[in-house]
């Protein structure tokens, strides 16, 4: 039998006879996968979720503790979703391409976290104010802050980046670790304990991955490479989307949450490329990478000709060269999913007065 308060899990509220507690560690399309006392199951939700359940954030995600029915042989159903006490979201623009005047749906993609490691790297394009930004998003989770600089074996002295945040955010705990030599990781300690749970907030390339591995002692994801950060594929990741610590701690580790930080288009970027912006939002997944994804826009355009493979070129190489130096807040992500709904109505309104 497993604890599951080991998982985090606080008996608030006591499960009706026929069901069990469990945590969500992981979500395909529409199969969760949970841990319960009898171990990690399938499952499924029930019916009725569908039917009572008036919006998607109140759908189970990663994170959330729920109440389900246990089925020994085959896929459990979840009929309960427990409150949360943190959660980060983003907008969903899939429901566009259905059809006009779409509303942007918010979709939770981590819940029921206790820290957030906001990671910034110490060698390159270290901005407070990014930190800041990160910051914002964290208190307005529910999340307790931690500001983790970095690849600190890159530099000399990290005293003044560290002294800056300080001074800027005083009373949020900063550590300088480095992945590499394993320095200062020591002092995460404080808050990887057992039955806790971390998410990581920060852009691509800061070194997520690494410290995740070498907080589990074992490489679970892949590192990749600077110089072929974006060239192919950005993370091949294992389906896992909890981790448990050696230290019983965990870490919540999304698409989604990945996507919170990395956000890399800039607003120039979107004016020279309002096009290719407009195809991307009608791939049939809203984590598209344009690969080989089915239902992929991008793809079907650049097949059927509609999009010059020169002008996607010139678009990934602008997107490339301003990963490292653009950041966008959630803030950044309403805004323009607000501009796109006024948008869409706008033009769903257009063709209706056409008499
Ligand atoms: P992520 O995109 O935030 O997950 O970043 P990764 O973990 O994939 O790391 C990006 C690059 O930074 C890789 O080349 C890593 O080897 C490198 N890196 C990560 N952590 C460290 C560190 O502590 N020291 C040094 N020198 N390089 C690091
Ligand atoms: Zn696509």
């Amino acid at each position: 039998m497993i604890d599951l308060k080991q998982y985090g899990y606080i008996d608030s509220e006591t499960p009706p006879i026929d069901l069990i507690p469990g945590r969500v560690t992981e979500l395909q399309r529409d199969q969760y996968t949970v841990i319960t006392e009898h171990g990690e199951v399938t499952a499924v939700l029930k019916g009725a979720f569908y039917h009572t359940v008036g919006t998607r954030e109140e759908f189970p995600c990663v994170g959330d503790f729920v109440f389900l029915q246990y089925n020994e042989s085959g896929a459990s159903r979840i009929a309960k979703l427990l409150p949360r006490r943190s959660k980060f979201s983003r907008a969903d623009y899939s429901g566009h391409a259905a059809g006009y005047a779409k509303t942007i749906l918010e979709q939770v993609v981590a819940t029921n976290f206790d820290y957030v490691f906001i990671a910034s790297s110490l060698n390159w394009d270290f901005k407070v104010s990014r930190i800041m930004r990160y910051l914002t998003q964290t208190r307005q989770s529910g999340g307790q802050p931690v500001v983790i600089l970095t690849k600190a074996d890159l530099v000399p002295d990290f005293s003044i980046p560290l002294a800056e945040v300080q001074k800027t955010a005083p009373g949020v705990p900063v550590h300088a670790v480095s992945s590499h030599t394993r320095s200062g990781l020591d002092e995460l300690s404080e808050y990887l304990q057992p039955g806790k749970t971390v998410v990581f907030l920060g852009m691509s390339g800061v070194g997520k991955s690494s410290l995740l591995n070498a907080l589990m002692n074992q490489d679970v994801m892949t590192v990749k490479g600077i110089r072929e950060a974006d060239s192919r594929g950005r993370h091949t990741t294992t389906h896992r989307q909890l981790f448990m610590l050696p230290s019983g701690a965990m870490v919540i580790d999304t698409p989604g949450m990945r996507e919170l930080g990395l956000f890399g288009a800039d607003d120039g970027i979107s004016a020279g490329f309002h096009d290719v912006e407009d195809l991307i939002t009608q791939c049939r997944f809203s984590d598209c990478r344009h690969q080989s994804e089915p239902g992929c826009a991008v793809l079907a355009a650049l097949a059927d000709g509609s999009l010059a493979p020169e002008h996607w070129e010139r678009y990934l190489v602008q997107k490339r060269e301003n990963k490292f130096v653009n950041d966008k807040s959630g803030y950044l992500i309403d805004k323009r999913a607000r501009q796109k709904s006024i948008a869409m109505q706008h033009k769903g309104k257009k063709g209706g007065n056409k008499k």
